[in-house]
């Protein structure tokens, strides 16, 4: 019988890529933490890993030969392409990961998976149709909805969050009715969207990341945030130590990258008082803080993964 191509991976996946892979990291920064590590733990490991930078890659989009181009050259085809989009080039930087993808290099986060987790109205709607717990959010366009939306989430205090927020950086928290309102009436005339969301105050400021890569969650710290502040970000002064997780948290941040179908992500959790709560799924989590905390060697995981889907993606497109 003719195996499908879930079987076929299935049974590939059980004899790791052996030979060398040739592997792109795409990051416009080479240097730091997280790429000098990918790039040692490659290597390590006898692979070729080249780090490229997202924004200068171009395409050359045809139906015969879909091609990968920098600098004046096409670049060669990767067994395997790591992103790490940052979230200003999220438009662009999914397209060029797209174009890695036709040319049949295995995608260790694929496009689709990386928009969908960037875009945080979508990411909840997928979260939530899948079950997965968060805390309750609500959205609105107009601004005349504005009343009903607090009323929607409940007694301040409440959080409001900028959908193009990262690090912390645009998530508020307005302690009575009066400071909601004022807030979201001043992102209305930014014309900022924004979610509306129960504040999960049992958390006590702090949360969860949980580093899944495969189907495993590999690593994972608690994020605590300065004295003073609700937001445990590590850009907002909060602090990371090594926690253990409950059997629930690994399921749940599983089940939220799989939701999302990415294959290297941060899964942010709060611990709340109806168990974990998802915050976000993050597609290219930093590998600093984690590695140091957990002691783990994050980036070699990563490469072992690789080394498991690289090969069914090399048979895969020999059969095709
Ligand atoms: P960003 O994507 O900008 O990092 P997050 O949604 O992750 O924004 O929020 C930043 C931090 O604020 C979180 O790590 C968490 O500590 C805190 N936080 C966010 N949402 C809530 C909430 N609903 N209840 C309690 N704390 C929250």
């Amino acid at each position: 019988p003719v195996l499908g191509y879930d079987a076929y991976d299935k049974m590939l996946a059980k004899t790791p890529q052996k030979r060398a892979l040739r592997v792109a990291i795409l990051t416009k920064e080479p240097k730091i933490y997280s790429s000098r590590r990918l790039i040692e733990a490659g290597e390590a490991r006898g692979h070729v890993v080249e780090t490229i930078n997202t924004s200068r890659c171009y395409m050359l989009i045809n139906a015969e030969k879909p091609e990968v181009h920098y600098d004046g050259r096409a670049l060669p085809s990767y067994d395997a392409v790591i992103p790490r989009i940052g979230a200003s080039i999220t438009a662009y930087g999914t397209a060029v990961v797209r174009q890695f993808e036709t040319t049949g290099a295995f995608c260790v986060n694929r496009s689709e998976a990386i928009s969908a987790s960037r875009d945080k109205l979508y990411a909840h709607q997928i979260l939530a149709r899948d079950g997965i717990g968060m805390p309750t959010t609500a959205f609105a366009s107009s601004p005349q909805d504005n009343e009903a939306l607090i009323k929607l989430i409940g007694q301040p205090p409440i959080i409001l969050k900028l959908l193009e927020s990262t690090q912390g950086k645009g998530v508020v928290l307005a302690e009575t009715k009066k400071a909601a309102e004022s807030v979201i009436s001043a992102f209305r005339n930014l014309n900022a969207d924004f979610l509306v969301q129960e504040f999960v105050k049992e958390a006590n400021g702090e949360d969860i990341r949980c580093l899944v890569v495969g189907n495993k969650v590999v690593a994972a710290m608690k994020r605590s945030a300065a004295p003073g502040e609700f937001r445990s970000n590590l850009h907002q002064g909060g602090s990371a130590v090594s926690v253990r997780i409950t059997k629930q948290e690994r399921e749940v941040a599983l089940r939220a990258a799989r939701a999302l179908g990415l294959g290297f992500a941060g899964v942010d959790l709060l611990r709340s008082e109806n168990g974990p709560k998802v915050l976000e799924v993050n597609s290219s989590p930093g590998l600093e803080g984690i590695e140091k905390s957990s002691k783990k060697d994050v980036a070699d995981l990563v490469f072992q993964h690789i080394e498991k889907r690289a090969a069914s993606t090399v048979k895969r497109r020999r059969k095709i």
